[in-house]
């Protein structure tokens, strides 16, 4: 059986390394000249700069499963244990979100009224409708915990707006806790109740990891793994339907090429799927058309420790929209890893734009990173100038699991359950992490595998 795998991000690449493991014969299609698509990691001046996700959570199994084939467990690199103080700005300064009852009672992060709030959570009944994430919020848990928990929450995962996400399709696990149990409060004390049984872990306490080298040692390695199997600079422009299987043309080299296959996996960003199922699948394309990416500028900072007269223990801060700031918020990015910054100097990564300031995200790199150090400097007491900087913009970040997302994918599942070989895994999907499209590339792969083979 021939496999078409077409884009090489993580979701492609774990597809194709679970693929070629059950014994399948994949080609990998990436339109770039280099694999990882969001993710890409970079050494300059002492520093290692991610371009796109910084770290990922052990969520699932398959992380082990695909790091242990690739021999590649040794550069696993757990966040250093004071990451898990988080920060959120409020009225300019920034408070560490509570651990426990103690710190939740003195903390001046929320005021006494919306903690009161709380109590009325376990008597608010169900939606009647597909909610947002801030009506959700709004309606269980009050206003205040809306703009000064949720808010920067969804800024920080998916750079968004809380009124346009689905609380079903974005917050599945949220949602669950209403839906199966009544309540946020009585589906967290009944959920670890059941956790406890099964002798499972809640996805809160998986926990976080990098590489040593970066993120994008983990791409480089499935296609160094891969050999020959993945194509460079082959840009797929439609792919159809033949009844013996599946014609892709793409351009590679300034040709134009055709290739016959028994089973494709649509690896692309929704948008760029649309352009090539066109022809073939028009309704389908015209749905994941409406997959929204907001822009999202990173903008990565380098200090002399000195400069910095906070103390830099934890993971970052996130911005409430409320607070009118101009970046998204920004992770200590050498408090958590080793090797991001030279000896006596800090690195951080702020984000901007998304959703809430799409303009910013569109400025000149010089520019977004004078915004990153101007709201930094302003907020974390940083004297004088960066001493590196580099800035990567994405125009199309994350996509946007927005209310009616789930009859988007109700769509794709129907046009895979009609033509047998023919999925899509990416990360408008099942998940937007970058463990989740790991997970994900498995779960497909396994499908095909017991499809057709
Ligand atoms: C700024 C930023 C920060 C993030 N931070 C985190 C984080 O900290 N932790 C985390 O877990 N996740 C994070 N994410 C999310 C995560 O990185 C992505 O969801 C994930 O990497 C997406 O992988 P993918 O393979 O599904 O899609 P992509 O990475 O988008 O890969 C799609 C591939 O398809 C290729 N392609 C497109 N069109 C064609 C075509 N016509 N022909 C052939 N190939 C084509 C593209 O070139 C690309 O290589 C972040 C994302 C961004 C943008």
């Amino acid at each position: 059986m021939k496999i078409a795998v077409i884009g090489a991000g993580i979701s492609g690449l774990a597809t194709a390394h679970f693929l070629k493991k059950g014994g399948a014969e994949i080609t990998v299609l990436e339109k770039n000249a280099v694999p990882g698509g969001t993710i890409g990691s970079k050494v300059v001046g002492g520093y290692l700069v991610e371009n796109g996700p910084n770290s990922t959570s052990e969520t699932n199994f398959v992380i082990d499963e695909l790091l242990s084939d690739l021999s590649m467990k040794e550069e696993k690199v757990y966040a250093d244990e004071s990451s898990k103080y988080r920060f959120i700005l409020r009225e300019g300064k920034l408070h560490s979100l509570p651990s426990g009852p103690g710190s939740f009672i003195s903390t001046k992060l929320w005021t006494g009224g919306a903690k009161l709030r709380l109590f009325a959570e376990p008597f608010v009944g169900r939606a009647e409708h597909e909610e947002s994430i801030a009506d959700f919020v709004a309606r269980r848990l009050g206003r205040e915990f809306l703009d000064y928990a949720i808010n920067p929450f969804v800024a920080g995962v998916y750079a968004g707006n809380p009124s346009d996400l689905s609380v079903r399709a974005a917050f599945p696990k949220l949602y669950a806790l209403e839906e199966k149990y009544g309540g946020l409060l009585k589906g967290t004390i009944k959920g670890a109740r059941e956790r406890k049984k099964r002798g499972t872990k809640a996805k809160a306490s998986a926990k976080l990891f990098a590489f040593r080298s970066g993120m994008g040692i983990l791409p480089d390695t499935i296609t160094r793994e891969l050999g020959a199997s993945v194509r460079f600079g082959a840009a797929v422009e439609s792919v159809n339907k033949e009844r013996a299987g599946f014609v892709v043309n793409f351009s590679a080299d300034g040709k134009h090429e055709s290739e016959n296959y028994d089973g494709i996996v649509l690896s692309t960003p929704a948008y760029a799927a649309a352009a090539i199922i066109k022809s073939w699948l028009p309704e389908l394309s015209s749905e994941l058309l409406k997959i929204k990416y907001p822009p999202v500028a990173v903008a990565v900072l380098g200090y002399k420790r000195e400069q910095v007269k906070i103390d830099l223990k934890g993971f970052g801060f996130l911005v409430p929209e409320v607070e009118k700031r101009n970046i998204l918020g920004t992770i200590w990015s050498s408090s958590i890893f080793p090797n991001r910054a030279p000896e006596g100097y800090v690195e951080l990564t702020t984000f901007i734009g998304g959703s809430r300031q799409p303009k910013l995200a569109a400025l000149s790199t010089d520019e977004i990173a004078g915004i990153a150090h101007e709201e930094n400097a302003n907020l974390m007491k940083i004297e004088g100038r960066p001493t590196f900087q580099a800035v990567s913009k994405w125009e199309r970040a994350i996509p946007q699991y927005n209310i009616g997302h789930l009859s988007i994918l109700d769509a794709v599942r129907h046009v895979e359950s009609l033509n047998a070989g023919f999925y899509i895994c990416c990360n408008y999907k099942d998940g937007i992490s970058v463990a989740d499209c790991i997970a994900n590339g498995k779960k497909t792969a396994e499908s095909i595998l017991q499809g057709v083979m």
